[in-house]
């Protein structure tokens, strides 16, 4: 599973994983001014299909965290799923889950810490992937000490390759701790999001996550899962300030991303959540989640973008 990618799309043109290279002086290795993103595609068994999620979405999104760079390309997102269209073919990956990893990046190879007046290039791989939190049963989760950057400090709605120390401190302290992950909170005490996954939970038959202003990354999840919410499951969904303690007396929580997709937050700081095992709402939601990215709901094919040409 730990298998890598054999191309990347990088200086205009796909080429072998090997020859995608940058120099030390890189401006965005140095400074942490790239934006990126991460899509999944999805096999599809019965249809002998790579079904990928949302691309448009997400290559709207890592465009926009460019723009938040002063980082224009002529790119659009139809274009960039082109490209991503053919890299996928190149590596013709069948019969396996992928990761996508777009990056636009501060491509000048100058000291100098600014945004304006610097080059930038946008480059992407894709490689098999399965699971991000090993237990998709429930995951154990701590409050971190840290907080959540602020968007005065570096906007949290793009995603900054910068703003991912940030990140990397949640995680790790977590982790080293014994946690599967942390929930973080904002400058105002109140719940933002986890390491990288936004975080929803579910009081008295009502779903609640936080808003865009709690310093979040928008997540494409976030917005799907919303939906499904709504549509699918027709519960209400109420976006709204979260303190700390309402976590200890919810019914169910849960975080939702591309990498994590919808995983049930069982325990936190050693409390059980509900009944300390993955409620109904999770469970159903997981179901109809799962079902959507490999295309099986048909109201929502638009999202599910295919890779190869239909055998029918
Ligand atoms: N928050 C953060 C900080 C993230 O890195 C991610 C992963 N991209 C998410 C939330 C979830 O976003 P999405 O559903 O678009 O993957």
């Amino acid at each position: 599973m730990a298998q890598g990618p054999s191309y990347a799309y990088f200086q205009g043109r796909i080429v072998p994983i090997e020859e995608a290279k940058v120099s030390v002086m890189t401006h965005a290795l140095n400074y942490g001014t790239g934006a990126f993103g991460g899509v999944r595609a999805y096999w599809n068994d019965d249809e002998q299909q790579l079904f990928i999620f949302r691309p448009l979405d997400h290559f709207k999104r890592v465009l926009n965290s460019a723009k938040l760079l002063m980082m224009d390309l002529p790119h659009t997102p139809e274009s960039m799923l082109a490209i991503l269209i053919d890299l996928l073919r190149t590596e013709n990956y069948r019969g396996i889950d992928v990761y996508i990893r777009p990056l636009i990046y501060k491509s000048s190879t100058v000291i100098g810490v600014r945004l304006h007046d610097l080059e930038c290039d946008f480059t992407m791989f894709a490689q098999p992937f399965g699971s991000y939190i090993p237990n998709e049963e429930g995951s154990r989760v701590t409050f971190s000490a840290w907080r959540r950057i602020d968007d005065n400090m570096i906007p949290a709605r793009g995603k900054i390759t910068g703003a991912y120390a940030n990140s990397a401190f949640i995680k790790t302290d977590a982790a080293l701790n014994g946690f599967d992950e942390a929930l973080v909170l904002d400058h105002n005490g109140h719940i933002s999001e986890g390491s990288a996954e936004n975080f929803f939970m579910v009081r008295d038959g009502v779903v609640i996550t936080p808003p865009v202003t709690t310093n979040i990354l928008e997540g494409i999840t976030r917005r799907t899962v919303i939906q499904l919410l709504r549509d699918e499951m027709g519960l209400p969904v109420e976006v709204r300030d979260i303190d700390r303690t309402e976590v200890f007396v919810a019914d169910e929580a849960f975080f939702c991303g591309t990498g994590v997709q919808v995983v049930a937050i069982t325990e936190v700081d050693h409390r059980p959540v509900g009944t300390g095992k993955m409620g109904p709402v999770v469970r159903q939601l997981r179901q109809l989640y799962f079902d959507l990215v490999r295309g099986k709901l048909p109201r929502y094919r638009e999202w599910n973008v295919p890779v190869y040409d239909s055998q029918a």
